[in-house]
C-alpha cells in the first residue's frame, strides 16, 4: 500500500524546541494580551520580511476585515472571484459590495487593464489578490488608484517573503495582508498579520484588535477581538529560524516539477521572472483542452491513485451565495472561469520526497 499524499503538509519545528517556549509561557502566565513573545514576534517578523510595521493576527480573515475598518473603507470593493472566499467575506461582513474583476490568464492575478471600467462613484478601494504569491502590476494598480482617489489592500495571504528585485512585495498598497493559516508555507498553527507604512496605522489596528482598547480606560471606535495569543507567536518566533529552509525545499520540489511538465502538450505553467524571489508555496498546473484528460479526469485519477492533488481556486467565489447574484455576465469573468476550469494544484511541502514527485509525474506521464 503506497501511501497518501495531500496538496500540503504543514511543517513544524522540533517540538523539543518549542517546549521551551511552553514553559516559559507557564512560568510567566502571560498567554496573550500584547505579551513577551507577540512583541518579539512583530519585531523579528518585521526584520525578517524587510517590512517596518507589522501587526500581528490570530487569522487573517479577521486581519482582512480590519484592515477595511482602518482605511474606513466603504461602498464598493473592486476585487476578484479567482481568490480563497475569505477575501469577499471580508468585505461583506464590512457591509462592503465586491465588485468582480477578471484575471490575467498569465499569472491569476487580477487584470489591471479592467479596473477602470468598474469604478463607480461608490468605490472606495482595490483588494487584489497576489495568487500564489505572484506579484502584482503594482505599478499600474497605484497609479490607478491615485488617479481616482482609492486605497490598494492587497491580499498576500500566499505572499509570505517574496522578492521583487530584492524588495519586498509586502510594501505596496496602502495594507499587505499575509495569512499563517497550517496550509500556508510559514504557520503558526493559525494567525494573519496587516502590514502597513506608519505608526499611526499601527497603533489603529492595534487598537482595533483589541476590542479599540487604546488605554485601560479608552475605547476609540467599535473593535473586535482579534489578538495572536502568546503560544501563536511563539511558535511565529521558531518558524523564522526554519522558514527559509521550508522555501528551500519547496524550491527544490518545484524544479522537478517544472523541468517534467515544461514540455508537456496540454499542460500549462504559470510564467516565472528571474526578478522575483518566490517562495513555491504552490504547485498551479493548467489543464488545457489539448490534454487528453479533463483537469476533473486527472483530479479523480490522481486521486485514485492516492494522490489528494487540488482544485485550488474552484469554484470561483462568484459561484457561491451571496455573491452569484452580483454577477451581470459570466462572460465578463471569462479568464477566470477559464483558469478556475484548468487549475489544479499538485503536492508541494518540504516532507515530500523526491520519489513521490516522481510518482505524481509518472500518473501524468501515462496520460500524455
Ligand atoms: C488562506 C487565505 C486567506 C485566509 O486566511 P486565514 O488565516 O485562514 O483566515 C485569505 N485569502 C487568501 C488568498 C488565502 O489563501
Amino acid at each position: 500500500m503506497k501511501k497518501n499524499i495531500y496538496v500540503t503538509q504543514p511543517s513544524l519545528p522540533d517540538l523539543e524546541d518549542f517546549i521551551v517556549y511552553l514553559r516559559q509561557i507557564w512560568e510567566s502566565k502571560m498567554l496573550t494580551n500584547n505579551g513577551p513573545f507577540h512583541q518579539q514576534f512583530e519585531k523579528e517578523l518585521a526584520d525578517f520580511l524587510g517590512v517596518k510595521h507589522i501587526s500581528v493576527f490570530t487569522n487573517t480573515t479577521l486581519a482582512l476585515m480590519i484592515s477595511l475598518r482602518a482605511l474606513e473603507i466603504k461602498g464598493e470593493v473592486i476585487t476578484t472571484p479567482y481568490t480563497f472566499v475569505a477575501t469577499s467575506h471580508a468585505l461583506h461582513w464590512n457591509n462592503i459590495k465586491p465588485v468582480f474583476c477578471d484575471i490575467k490568464y498569465a499569472d491569476g492575478n487580477i487584470d489591471e487593464s479592467k479596473i477602470e471600467a468598474l469604478i463607480t462613484p461608490e468605490t472606495s478601494a482595490i483588494m487584489p489578490v497576489l495568487t500564489y504569491g505572484h506579484p502584482c502590476d503594482f505599478k499600474k494598480i497605484s497609479e490607478i488608484a491615485k488617479a481616482h482617489g482609492l486605497k490598494v489592500i492587497y491580499d498576500a495571504a500566499h505572499a509570505f517573503n517574496v522578492k521583487e528585485d530584492g524588495a519586498s512585495v509586502l510594501n505596496f498598497g496602502d495594507l499587505a495582508i499575509l495569512s499563517f493559516h497550517a496550509t500556508k508555507i510559514f504557520n503558526t498553527f493559525e494567525g494573519g498579520a496587516i502590514i502597513c507604512h506608519d505608526q499611526k496605522t499601527k497603533e489603529r489596528i492595534d487598537y482595533l484588535k483589541n476590542f479599540g482598547f487604546k488605554d485601560e480606560v479608552t475605547v476609540v471606535g467599535p473593535g473586535i477581538n482579534a489578538k495572536m495569543n502568546e503560544f501563536q507567536a511563539a511558535l511565529g518566533l521558531l518558524q523564522l529560524k526554519k522558514v527559509n529552509s521550508y522555501i528551500e525545499k519547496n524550491k527544490a520540489i518545484h524544479d522537478i516539477y517544472e523541468n517534467a511538465l515544461k514540455n508537456i502538450k496540454g499542460i500549462g505553467l504559470f510564467a516565472k521572472k528571474q526578478s522575483i524571489d518566490y517562495n513555491y508555496s504552490y504547485y498551479p498546473i493548467l489543464v488545457k483542452d489539448d490534454f487528453p484528460l479533463t483537469r476533473d479526469q486527472l483530479y479523480d485519477k490522481l486521486k485514485k491513485n492516492g494522490i489528494y492533488a487540488r482544485r485550488y481556486f474552484y469554484p470561483l467565489v462568484t459561484e457561491f451565495k451571496p455573491y452569484n447574484s452580483m454577477v451581470k455576465a459570466k462572460s465578463d469573468l471569462e479568464i477566470a472561469y477559464k483558469v478556475a476550469d484548468q487549475i489544479l494544484c499538485l503536492p508541494i511541502y518540504p516532507g515530500l520526497a523526491s520519489d513521490e514527485v516522481d510518482r505524481i509525474i509518472n500518473l501524468i506521464y501515462e496520460e500524455k
